[in-house]
Formats: structure tokens, C-alpha cells, sequence
């Protein structure tokens, strides 16, 4: 999909499933660097919405490459994030507190979901997708009339991933390294 956060909806029920396993961060990286090739096709003539990095080779490469740069940057980030959501007014602790290290399982994790689900929701609704390049450039994936379902269906899981998450969060406290 070219640059929209409905990806973002399975995810956070991924995130809500596996808190600590789960890099939400290393995923959305993962989003951005594949909806690049989807920016490229907008602004300048001669190049497709999605090409190699929407197939299901590409865009586990590009969730890999965001799992090792994400870590790195993030990490380096975690302290300065959590010192300025700190100074946020009525921002809850727990929040801040599920701004930890991220892992390399993590990191991975979250990349290659992010890559391999980015493939495989956009194949489903667009028909110049190719899941499957190099071997072939065809999308047995794609499905009439799957558009609107497809981002409805993904809103709700955020809105409930969102609410399991912090369900959980207060639940059962840091207190064990988990990833946001
Ligand atoms: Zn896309």
C-alpha cells in the first residue's frame, strides 16, 4: 500500500501476543523503507507502485535490513525517548515503561513479520503487486472487491491490539526487557 499505517493494525495484535518477542518499531521501519519503492513510483514517472520490494524476497530483505538498522538507532534513542515522554503531561508511566532495549529476536521478529505481511495485505489489494518475483510476476493472491474490507478489517485489529496492549501493560508491569 503506498504509505498508509493500515499495516499497523495486525500488528499491534502481534505486539499485544508477544510484548517482549515483538519490536513494534523495527516493524513500522519495515513499512517505510518498503513503502520507499511505493514513494518513488508517485513521484517520478517510469517506475511501479510496487515492484521487487512489495514481493514476499524483497520486502523480508528490506524487514531484515530494518531489524539491524532499527536496533541500533532505537537503542540509541531509548534513553532521550523516555526522558521527553517523561516531561509529556498525563502521559501514563506504564507507557514510558514499555520503552525498553530492543533484543535481536525482537528486532528480527519484528522485521520479518513486518516485511513478510507488507507483501502479502498489499498483494491482496493491488493487482500490480508480485508476491512471488522473481519466479513470477503474476498475483494469484489479489482479491475482488477486497479493498475497503481489507482496511476496515485492519483498523479494528489495531483498535483492538491497542486495547489489549495496554490491558497488559497495566496488568502485568515492566519489570522483564519488552520491545515497543
Ligand atoms: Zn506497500
Amino acid at each position: 500500500m503506498p504509505l498508509t499505517p493500515f499495516h499497523l493494525g495486525p500488528a499491534l495484535v502481534v505486539k499485544a501476543a508477544a510484548r517482549r518477542h515483538f519490536s513494534l518499531r523495527v516493524f513500522a521501519l519495515a513499512q517505510i523503507l518498503i513503502d520507499l519503492e511505493s514513494a518513488r513510483g508517485m513521484f517520478f514517472s517510469g517506475y511501479r507502485l510496487h515492484g521487487p520490494l512489495h514481493s514476499l524476497v524483497g520486502a523480508t530483505l528490506a524487514g531484515l535490513l530494518a531489524a539491524v538498522l532499527g536496533r541500533y538507532v532505537f537503542n540509541a534513542l531509548n534513553s532521550p525517548l523516555r526522558a521527553f515522554l517523561r516531561r509529556v503531561e498525563g502521559m501514563p508511566a506504564l507507557l514510558v515503561e514499555e520503552v525498553v532495549p530492543i533484543t535481536w529476536t525482537a528486532a528480527i521478529i519484528g522485521g520479518a513479520v513486518g516485511g513478510i505481511s507488507h507483501a502479502l495485505l498489499d498483494a491482496v489489494i493491488h493487482p500490480d503487486v508480485m508476491p512471488f518475483w522473481p519466479s513470477s510476476t503474476s498475483n494469484p493472491l489479489l482479491t475482488d472487491g477486497s479493498f475497503y474490507p481489507m482496511h476496515y478489517g485492519c483498523a479494528l485489529l489495531g483498535l483492538v491490539g491497542d486495547v489489549a496492549w495496554l490491558v497488559l501493560a497495566r496488568v502485568s508491569p515492566r519489570g522483564t526487557s519488552r520491545s515497543l
